[in-house]
């Protein structure tokens, strides 16, 4: 079976009088619309993982994640869509919620190790895979070159030219692979990284890995409000704001927290009239629905 599928990410324009005032053209690339499960970013990261697994006739996957993972319940999907087998290692005790619901519904057999042994993903794949010929490694959160490669195709499908292009960072595979994209199609468009980690400045270490070439590019490491997974009351109002104001959902945990730095930079003026921003909607809006308690008041 062929290990792809049709691509539909439109680009879509976002009106808020802040840009008007400042003369900024903003649009929103809709990987989000990829596929309601295998969303965004992580379609890209899997594409030639998959096409690897199938090429050494891998037939079962075998990844790791956190138990509100949208990598573990992406790969769920796609194993379940192009006829793998799949296991995610979850970290920490034995859970039961609405991303781990998913991955099961989609097949997916969890295995849950407490967060010391969680740290040694090698051991853990040899561990419970060592005799089992079938099992192909996709490292937590598709972190790869090759999934740097899927996310590199993401600047073929532009039509038009951007001054900046923003995006969230987990691991960094993704930026990395919109930085080698922008490279291969000799774009001038500055990338704006925004972890949602703390401390982010470490990406710059795990971008470089996947980077075909020593580029200069922007992180923004002040906005990951307290870490990963984190939230203040500032960036709750800001989602219901954006997606009451646009009718485009975002969850907090990685596209938030992305345009609330754009927002917050466009109000300190900090782009040049007339600029044309691109930002990545990432997906992960399963998500959601693990943080409605987070959304009252
Ligand atoms: C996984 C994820 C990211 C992070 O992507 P990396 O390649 O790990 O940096 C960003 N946004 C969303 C919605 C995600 O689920």
């Amino acid at each position: 079976m062929q290990i792809d599928f049709e691509i539909f990410s439109p680009v879509h324009q976002i009106h808020d009088k802040l840009f008007d005032e400042q003369g900024l053209k903003v649009f929103i690339k809709r990987d989000d619309m990829i596929h309601p499960i295998i969303s965004g970013n992580k379609w890209r990261k899997l594409k030639y993982l998959l096409e690897d697994a199938q090429a050494v006739r891998k037939t079962h996957l075998v990844t790791f994640g956190g138990a509100y993972s949208n990598y573990l319940l992406a790969t769920a999907a796609a194993a379940a869509k192009f006829g793998f087998k799949a296991t995610g290692i979850v970290r920490g005790e034995e859970v039961n919620n609405d991303t781990l619901f998913l991955c099961r519904l989609h097949g997916m057999n969890l295995i849950f190790v407490d967060r010391e042994s969680y740290r040694d993903k090698t051991a853990l794949f040899d561990k419970y895979f060592a005799d089992n010929a079938s099992a192909y490694f996709i490292n937590e959160g598709g972190a790869s070159e090759l999934g740097a490669k899927g996310c590199s195709e993401l600047v073929s499908e532009l039509t038009q030219n951007y001054d900046h292009v923003f995006c969230a960072c987990g691991t960094g595979t993704t930026a990395a692979g919109i930085i080698n994209g922008l490279q291969l199609h000799n774009l001038p468009t500055r990338f704006h990284g925004v972890p949602v980690l703390k401390n982010g400045e470490f990406l710059r270490t795990e971008i470089s890995k996947c980077l075909a070439s020593a580029t200069d590019y922007d992180l923004h490491t002040e906005y990951h409000f307290g870490g990963y997974g984190k939230v203040t009351d500032e960036l709750i109002r800001f989602i219901k704001d954006f997606t009451s104001s646009t009718g485009i959902l975002i969850e907090p945990v990685y596209t938030g927290k992305m345009l609330f730095a754009l927002y917050d930079m466009a109000a300190k003026n900090l782009f040049a009239p007339d600029s044309k921003i691109l930002v990545i909607h990432t997906g992960g809006l399963w998500g959601l629905l693990g943080m409605k308690d987070k959304f009252r008041s």
